[in-house]
C-alpha cells in the first residue's frame, strides 16, 4: 500500500493523520515521505490524497516516558527531581536535548499556535518532520527562509529548527533547500572559516571593553555553520569560551558557588536541601553549574564535595531524619504523626523506619498502605481506585475528601503535583472506606 492509498483508508474512517500518530502507525511511511534529496514533506503527502491538512483528526499520547525509569505520566519534571535528583536540563543533557518532559497532549494543550509569517497551524505540536513541512510550504508560497527573516516572523519556527537540526542551514538541507541559494549575507561578507574566527576574536575584544554584550545573529549563524559547537569555535580562535558568553560566568563566580556548595556538607536535613535550593536558583548560578560542570552531581565529584551536599533528597538518611526530629523536640513540638506537619519527613520515617521510636503515637500501619509516593503516578491510581470502589465521579470525590474539584481533576490528570496535606486527606479516605491497596498500588 503506498502513502496516498493509506491517507484515504485512514481518512475515510475518520482515523489520525496527525504527523505524531502517524509517526507511531507507520513510521516507514513518514520516512518515506521525508526521504530523498527533495522530499515530500507529510503535508504535501496529504493534499495529493486529497486530504486537507486543516481537516485531519489528531491523536495525542497522554502520557510522556520517564527514559530513566519507565514510569508514564503527563508531565516527568517533578518527578526527576523528586526520584532521580535531576532537574530537566540534566535529563535532557543525558538523553538529548529534543527529549521532552511533558506528554503530547499536554503540549499540544499549551501550544501556542501563533500563526508564521501569517499562515496558520495545521499540527499542534513542534517535531522536526512539522519543522520541514513548514520550510516547504513556504518555499512553495514565495516566502522568504532567510533566518533572520523568520525570526521576525515566525520564532517558534527558527527555534525548531535549531532544536532538531542544530543549524537552520540543516533544517534548509533536510527539507531539500541549498541554503547557499537562499543566504542573504550582504555583498562583500562571505562568511568563511577564517572570518568566522577573525570575527569572534573581534566580539571578544569589544565585549572585554564593555563596548558589546551580544554577538550579531550573523556571527552566531555563521558560528553554527563552520563549527559544530561555540566553544570548538573558541578553541579555534584561540579564546576561553567564558570570553564571550556573558560577563557574569566569571572564574570567581564559579570559585565561590563551589565555595558554598561545599559549606553545605555539614548540614541536614530541611536545612541543606533549603539551602541548596536557595544558592542553586539565585542568579544564574543554574547556568554556571551546567555550563562549566553540566550537572550538580559532577561539580561535587570534580570539586571532592560529598555527594549530600547537593543531593535534592530532603532526607537522605537516618541522620537527615534525626536532625529534623532534633529540631522539632528543640522547639517543643510533640512528635506524632498528626504534628509532624512536615509530611516529607514523616514519609521519610515510615518509608524507611528512620527514627520510628521517637514517635509518641504509632505511626500509620505500613502493610496495608504501603508508602506512596505522591509523584510517582501511584496517588493517581489511588484516586482512580477510590472514585471506581465507591462509585463516585471526580466532584463528588473531591467532597468526600475536602479537596476542590479543581485540585482533585489536576492531580488526577497528572496537571499539578500533589501537596502533601492532600496526600494525606486521599489516604485517609481510602482507610474510612478499607479500600486496601495492593502492593503494585
Ligand atoms: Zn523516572
Amino acid at each position: 500500500m503506498d502513502i496516498t492509498q493509506w491517507i484515504r483508508s485512514r481518512a475515510a474512517t475518520g482515523q489520525p493523520l496527525n504527523l505524531h500518530a502517524v509517526a507511531r502507525e507507520r513510521p516507514d511511511l513518514l520516512e518515506l515521505a521525508f526521504a530523498g534529496p527533495t522530499p515530500r514533506g507529510w503535508r504535501r503527502s496529504l493534499m495529493d490524497a486529497g486530504v486537507d491538512p486543516y481537516k485531519i483528526v489528531h491523536e495525542y499520547e497522554k502520557d510522556v516516558q520517564c527514559a530513566v525509569c519507565g514510569i508514564s505520566l503527563a508531565v516527568i519534571g517533578t518527578h526527576l527531581q523528586i526520584c532521580h535528583d535531576m532537574t530537566g536540563e540534566e535529563y535532557r543533557r543525558e538523553f538529548g536535548a529534543d527529549r521532552e518532559t511533558s506528554s503530547e497532549s499536554f503540549r499540544a494543550s499549551h501550544f501556542g499556535g501563533r500563526p508564521i509569517a501569517g499562515i496558520a497551524h495545521w499540527e499542534q505540536l513542534w517535531s522536526r518532520h512539522y519543522v520541514i513541512d513548514w520550510i516547504l510550504r513556504l518555499h512553495d508560497e514565495g516566502h522568504d527562509l532567510n533566518f533572520q527573516n523568520l525570526v521576525n516572523v515566525g520564532r517558534p519556527l527558527t527555534a525548531g529548527g535549531l532544536l532538531h537540526f542544530g543549524s537552520w542551514d540543516a533544517a534548509l538541507r533536510a527539507a531539500g533547500l541549498n541554503p547557499d541559494l537562499l543566504r542573504h549575507d550582504p555583498p562583500g561578507r562571505q562568511w568563511t572559516r577564517q572570518l568566522v574566527i577573525d570575527s569572534l576574536r573581534d566580539f571578544a575584544k569589544l565585549k572585554k571593553e564593555n563596548r558589546r554584550r551580544q554577538m550579531s545573529i550573523s556571527l552566531d549563524m555563521a558560528i553554527r555553520r563552520y563549527f559544530p559547537t561555540r566553544q570548538a569555535a573558541c578553541l579555534a580562535a584561540g579564546l576561553k569560551y567564558e570570553e564571550i558568553t556573558l560577563a557574569r560566568f566569571k572564574d570567581e563566580a564559579v570559585v565561590k558557588l563551589v565555595a558554598a556548595i561545599r559549606a553545605l556538607e555539614g548540614l541536614k536535613g530541611r536545612e541543606r536541601r533549603l539551602k541548596l535550593d536557595a544558592i542553586y536558583y539565585h542568579d544564574g548560578n543554574q547556568q554556571l553549574v551546567l555550563d562549566h560542570y553540566g550537572s550538580l552531581q559532577v561539580l561535587a565529584a570534580r570539586e571532592g564535595i560529598a555527594p549530600r551536599a547537593v543531593s535534592r533528597a530532603m532526607y537522605r538518611d537516618e541522620a537527615d531524619v534525626q536532625h529534623d526530629l532534633d529540631v522539632l523536640e528543640r522547639e517543643g513540638s510533640s512528635l506524632t504523626p498528626d504534628s509532624l506537619k512536615n509530611g516529607a519527613l514523616y514519609r521519610a520515617i515510615t518509608a524507611n523506619g528512620w527514627g520510628t521510636e521517637r514517635l509518641t503515637a504509632k505511626v500509620r500501619q505500613p502493610t496495608l498502605y504501603p508508602p506512596c509516593n505522591p509523584h510517582s503516578g501511584q496517588l493517581r491510581d489511588r484516586m482512580i481506585l477510590l472514585r471506581r470502589r465507591l462509585r463516585i465521579c471526580t466532584d463528588a470525590a473531591a467532597g468526600k475528601t475536602g479537596i476542590s474539584r479543581k485540585t482533585w481533576a489536576n492531580i488526577e490528570n497528572g496537571q499539578v503535583k500533589a501537596r502533601e496535606t492532600s496526600v494525606e486527606k486521599i489516604e485517609r479516605l481510602l482507610e474510612e472506606h478499607q479500600i486496601h491497596v495492593s502492593a503494585a498500588l
